[in-house]
């Protein structure tokens, strides 16, 4: 069944984190309003958006106390999301970003799952932390971010790691043309990583869990799917503030339903929106929303 993500945008809207600074307050309330009215058609469509169970597979922990990012994620019906906070360079900070992590992931340990920062030019550094963040129960690396391209050779040891550990490792993507054609402009730092560099490392390391963040994330879209479409085994997440028309059924069409993993990287309404809004089976959708990223979680040994 298709929906109308523009309804469905500006239901969920009022609802989440930024209701006042979407509409206005006003607007906010008129619209919630609304949506307690059962005979509004729109209250089925936001009814119908959180019945699917979610594990979102790229999430930040942006809130100033998880409650207040459990209290988001109850609002729209996201019963687990990944967290981490990519921010900092110094070994120093990259460890108080994972501490404020760790602390969430322990008081809420059947919502949150831990994804773990490091900057590898920091390399013996970053491996210690890794190993620290995951004995400790995070599921995973990420998201790895913009200092080193991950098909960079000085990702080898925390690779390895993550292989012996069987803990998926979430990449930031982009896609600018930019990055990929010298002379192009592009505001991202030359060291990100692209869809090529992600192909080549699996390649390398086939038995690896790589995550190719936020389709998306900025760039072509098209081309990402492209290029996945022969990638062995390199999942793809969906989040993005992109939200082009079609875009999710672009990539089931070109990569295949299995390696699809909802998330939302904060931007929890849009990102629901996007997969209530293509054109999926209600099997497919449940792939995407939670089945398939279970898998890899399994592989873990998390339930
Ligand atoms: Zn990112």
């Amino acid at each position: 069944m298709k929906f109308s993500r523009r309804n469905f945008l500006r239901t969920t809207a009022a609802l989440t984190l930024g209701a006042g600074q979407v509409s206005g307050k006003s607007a906010a309330l008129s619209v919630e309003k609304k949506n307690n009215d059962l005979n509004n058609p729109l209250h089925d469509l936001m009814e119908r958006a959180r019945s699917y169970k979610k594990i979102d597979a790229h999430g930040h922990l942006v809130t100033p106390s998880p409650v207040d990012f459990i209290r988001a994620l109850d609002r729209v019906g996201i019963e687990r999301s990944t967290i981490s906070i990519p921010l900092g360079q110094s070994p120093t900070e990259f460890r108080s970003s994972n501490d404020l992590v760790l602390a969430a992931i322990k008081e809420f340990p059947n919502r949150l799952l831990g994804q773990c920062y490091v900057n590898p030019l920091y390399e013996k550094e970053s491996l210690e932390e890794a190993k620290r963040c995951l004995g400790e129960g995070m599921i995973g690396l990420g998201e790895l971010y913009t200092q080193v391209k991950i098909n960079d050779p000085i990702y080898a040891s925390l690779i390895e790691l993550c292989i012996k550990e069987r803990a998926s490792i979430l990449v930031h993507i982009r896609a600018d043309l930019g990055l990929i054609r010298p002379g192009h402009p592009c505001d991202a730092p030359h060291s990100t990583s692209t869809t090529e560099d992600i192909v080549n490392i699996t390649r390398q390391y086939p038995e690896a869990i790589f995550i190719h963040g936020h389709v998306g994330g900025g760039g072509d879209w098209e081309l990402m799917c492209k290029i996945l479409r022969d990638a062995p085994k390199v999942y793809l997440d969906t989040s993005g503030s992109v939200s082009d028309a079609g875009m999710i059924d672009y990539a089931v069409k070109q990569i295949g339903i299995e390696r699809l993993l909802f998330a939302t990287d904060i931007n929890l309404e849009t990102g629901i929106g996007k997969i209530m809004s293509a054109d999926l089976s209600e099997k497919d959708r449940e792939l995407i929303f939670w089945k398939n990223f279970q898998s890899i979680l399994d592989i873990r040994g998390i339930q």
